[in-house]
């Protein structure tokens, strides 16, 4: 079987993130999670006061992107793999309402893009990794073997949003924030100048909204294994 880059796409929380690290469990292949990346430098952004809620200081942000270290780390208990900002766990800041609420303003900035699309391709440059995030498939790996496209209802997406938050212990929690919040970053990844949310033309789509994660994951392991042995 040979080894592949797999891409994942689609809106936000559609679970994305869960499917992909099961697959790259289950096959040995790397996981990266490039929304984190984005995640990571909105959380740079907003502890050097660099985003309001009316203003990004643009030109500071450009000439500090260099600061901005991401990387990954396995908590050793847990397996589970932690986000870092300059070798700090930001893992639970990244995921908080305020990144989330400011990320796509950032993440539509094209000098940041830039700057991510590089590491991110530096880090699948040895293929068998399985990569999620919105334009993975068709701008960061448009060769990429397998590109997945996935969707589900903003509501079910807002109500998985919302239970993740709450299991976490996130205090004032609005179910009604939340999909608002999931429309407007669907509206701003999609009409972003620099590489919007889009169907690359040869991805498969996948609509989970009513699947079991048992179901998508049986589903993604066809797709790999008919990929892989092409
Ligand atoms: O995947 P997640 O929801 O954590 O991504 C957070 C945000 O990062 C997205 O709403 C989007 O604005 C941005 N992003 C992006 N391109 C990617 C991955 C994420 O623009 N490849």
């Amino acid at each position: 079987m040979k080894k592949i880059t797999i891409a994942i796409d689609g809106f936000s929380s559609c679970g994305k993130s869960t499917m992909a690290k099961a697959l790259a469990k289950r096959i040995g292949y790397i996981y990266i999670d490039s929304g984190a990346m984005y995640r990571a430098a909105t959380l740079y952004a907003i502890r050097h006061h660099l985003i309001d809620e009316e203003d990004i200081k643009e030109e500071e942000l450009q000439s500090s992107l260099t600061d901005v270290k991401v990387s990954f780390t396995i908590e050793p208990e847990s397996g589970k793999q932690l986000t870092c900002l300059n070798g700090e766990v930001v893992e639970d800041q990244i995921r908080s309402m305020e990144v989330s609420s400011k990320v796509s303003r950032i993440s539509a900035l094209p000098y940041v893009r830039e700057a991510i699309t590089n590491q991110l391709q530096a880090m699948g440059k040895e293929k068998g990794i399985v990569m999620d995030g919105r334009d993975i498939g068709t701008t960061v790996f448009p060769d990429a073997e397998l590109k997945v496209f996935l969707t589900a209802s903003a509501e079910i997406r807002a109500q998985r949003r919302y239970d993740e938050l709450k299991e976490k212990g996130e205090k004032d929690i609005n179910f009604d924030e939340i999909l608002q919040n999931v429309k407007e970053r669907d509206h701003l990844d999609m009409t972003r100048e620099v590489s919007p949310l889009r169907q690359a033309p040869d991805a498969v789509v996948l609509d989970n909204s009513h699947l079991t994660h048992d179901e998508q994951d049986a589903w993604l392991l066809e797709q790999y294994l008919r990929a892989a042995s092409e």
